[in-house]
């Protein structure tokens, strides 16, 4: 019967993120640095917020799109912060995390054939996706660049069948950010084209050297672009799966369709939750994104004072150092660390092809757990060395 399970499906393989999470259960006292997760508790005030609708019993379905009242939140908090106006009657959706508003907003878009534009190395999460939806995933190989996109490396790969290009910058799995400049020269070349930008912006508070700057806002773009974004990185709520879209009404009309069939609704309780971070918890990333500056700049001296090379990564919590001065494939490079040192990262071809010859390291760790997995590390490198 297995032969009949639909051939897309059957395709799509587990990544390599998970392949080695996997793994680490068989290691007894190993480090794994590979989550891509908050290591802090969500904020008290939010967690309190959810037991409140619980008790009040408010646990029923929403509207499709979301509570109105976080839904006018989500635009309160895009006004103040890039003074975009998205309204919240018709442009915002509320979704089961980001995930969920990515698998609409590829549906809502794709058709067979359909070809988008994934800068590579990236978040493996979109290729499935894209595939499910018969659309051709078309990796840009950014590497020699610091990992970023610019109009002149994604112009060859432009064609007629280009529907989508995806942006995700902070970058999963590099830390990369693109300046107003960089996201303005992109906008320009996409401006007269006939395609969507899907900017995932799921890292935006999580930004170090510089104020986040979402691509909404690049002249000309608004009308074009699909921004996701959510609760899961910024207020340490990934279980509690809120994310959002913010589209133009004649998208967000054809999205919730395909949301409403799909989840009708995000959790309503989630839901309460959420009002609560962004209305009384929009500093609560504060003390994170610090305790994160503070873990990055450590991690990344670590790496440098190691011989890595690798430029110093703007936001979410990746570094992705090369390791091509080892000659090693990046998966046998995590095996070996793994099995002799005990320490997971992710190989960089869990990212596309383009993440050969570098590792992801998440610095959502604790001080100490950071200290001991980089010790272990150079214990690796100094034997690979000698
Ligand atoms: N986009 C990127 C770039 C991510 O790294 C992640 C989570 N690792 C997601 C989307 C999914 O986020 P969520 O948990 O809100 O579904």
């Amino acid at each position: 019967m297995e032969n009949l399970i639909n051939p897309r499906v059957k395709e799509i393989e587990i990544s390599g993120i998970r392949k080695i999470s996997n793994l680490v259960a068989k290691y007894p006292g190993a480090i794994t640095l590979t989550i891509g997760q908050p290591d802090f508790p969500t904020p008290e005030h939010i967690l309190q917020a959810g037991q409140q609708a619980i008790a009040a019993n408010k646990t029923t379905y929403t509207p499709n799109a979301g509570l109105p009242e976080l839904r006018e939140a989500i635009a309160g908090f895009v006004r103040s912060k890039y003074s975009l106006h998205y309204a919240a009657s018709d442009e915002i959706i509320v979704t089961a995390g980001a995930s969920q508003a990515l698998d609409i907003t590829l549906r809502t878009l794709l058709t067979e054939g359909s070809e988008v534009i994934l800068p590579g190395p990236i978040y493996p999460g979109y290729e499935p996706l894209v595939r499910l939806c018969g659309g051709v995933p078309v990796y840009v190989d950014t590497s020699a660049n610091g990992f970023k996109l610019t109009a002149e490396l994604l112009a060859p790969h432009l064609t007629d069948k280009t529907r989508c290009v995806v942006l995700c910058y902070p970058s999963n799995p590099t830390g990369r950010v693109l300046s107003a400049e960089e996201q303005d020269e992109i906008g320009r070349l996409l401006a007269g084209r006939d395609l969507f930008v899907i900017s995932d912006e799921i890292y935006s508070e999580l930004i170090y050297d510089c104020t986040h700057r979402s691509f909404a806002t690049v002249p000309g773009m608004r009308e074009k672009t699909v921004v996701i974004n959510g609760l899961s990185k910024s207020h340490a709520m990934t279980g509690w799966r809120i994310g959002f879209t913010l589209a133009p009404a004649y998208l967000s009309k054809h999205m919730v369709k395909v949301h409403q069939y799909n989840v009708t609704c995000a959790s309503s309780i989630s839901q309460y939750a959420a009002v609560e971070a962004l209305t009384h918890g929009i500093d609560d990333a504060l003390p994170m994104k610090e305790e994160y500056r503070r873990r990055r700049d450590y991690t990344y001296d670590r790496l440098i004072a190691m011989g890595f090379e690798l430029d110093k990564p703007e936001g979410a919590f990746y570094l992705f150092p090369s390791i091509g001065r080892f000659g090693l494939p990046s998966m046998e490079f995590a095996m070996r660390l793994l099995d002799e040192h005990l320490v997971a990262v992710v190989p960089g071809d869990a990212f596309s092809t383009f993440g050969e010859g570098y590792i992801r390291l998440s610095y959502a760790y604790a001080m100490d757990v950071l200290e001991e997995g980089l010790d272990r590390l150079e214990a690796f490198v100094r034997k690979l060395e000698a």
